[in-house]
C-alpha cells in the first residue's frame, strides 16, 4: 500500500511501563498480561488517514535501556525518528526519573525539533502517585510536553496519543 508521509515513531522508558504493551494495543487492539521482555528494538506500523491522506506511523520499540544498558543512541533508527513518545507508569514514581534521562540524551543525540511526548500509563490502576503536573515540570526544566495520560489495558487515550502525533508530524511537513 502507497501512503502520503511517514511518521517514525519510537517509544522509549524504563522497563516494565507498558512500552510493548501500548503498540500491541495500538496497532493490534490487543493486550496482554503476561510480562515479555523486549530485546533489542523492533518496529510495527500501522496506517492511518487524516484529511483524505494516508499516513504510514512506522512505531519502534526500545528495550528498556537500564535493564541490557544500550543506550538509545547506539541505535541507527535514533537519527530518523520524529518523534518520540517517553513513557513512565503512573504508579512508579520512580519511572520518572528515567523520562529526565531520556530528555537528556534526546536533546543530546537528534535535532531540536525532534517532537517529545509523555505517556504516564497504566492509568486504569489506582495507586497513582501525586502532583505528577509538578514533577514533570521539575524534571523538564518547566518547558512543556504534551501529557497523555495511557491505559494500554483499557485503551484510554491510546489513539489519541499517537493520533496526536501523526497529525502534528503532518503539519510540520
Ligand atoms: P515494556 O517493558 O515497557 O515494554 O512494558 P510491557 O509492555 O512489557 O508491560 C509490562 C507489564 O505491565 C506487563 O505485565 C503488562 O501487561 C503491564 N501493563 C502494560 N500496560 C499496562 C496498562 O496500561 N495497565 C496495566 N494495568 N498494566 C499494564
Ligand atoms: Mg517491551
Amino acid at each position: 500500500m502507497s501512503f502520503d508521509f511517514l511518521c517514525q515513531i519510537a517509544l522509549v522508558g524504563a522497563s516494565g511501563v507498558g512500552k510493548t504493551s501500548l503498540i500491541n494495543r495500538y496497532v493490534d487492539d490487543v493486550f496482554n498480561l503476561n510480562y515479555r521482555t523486549t530485546i533489542g528494538v523492533d518496529f510495527k506500523t500501522k496506517d492511518i488517514e487524516i484529511n483524505g491522506k494516508s499516513i504510514r506511523l512506522q512505531i519502534w520499540d526500545t528495550a528498556g535501556q537500564e535493564r541490557y544498558r544500550i543506550s538509545i543512541s547506539s541505535f541507527s533508527i535514533y537519527k530518523k525518528v520524529e518523534a518520540f513518545i517517553i513513557v513512565f507508569d503512573l504508579t512508579k514514581e520512580n519511572t520518572l526519573k528515567e523520562v529526565n534521562n531520556y530528555l537528556v540524551e534526546i536533546n543530546q543525540n537528534c535535532p531540536p525539533d525532534v517532537l517529545i511526548v509523555l505517556a504516564g500509563n497504566k492509568c486504569d490502576l489506582e495507586n497513582q502517585f501525586e502532583n505528577l503536573e509538578e514533577k514533570i515540570k521539575e524534571i523538564s526544566n518547566e518547558k512543556e510536553f504534551k501529557l497523555f495520560k495511557t491505559s494500554a489495558k483499557d485503551g484510554t487515550n491510546v489513539n489519541e496519543l499517537f493520533y496526536y502525533i501523526a497529525k502534528t508530524l503532518k503539519e510540520k511537513n
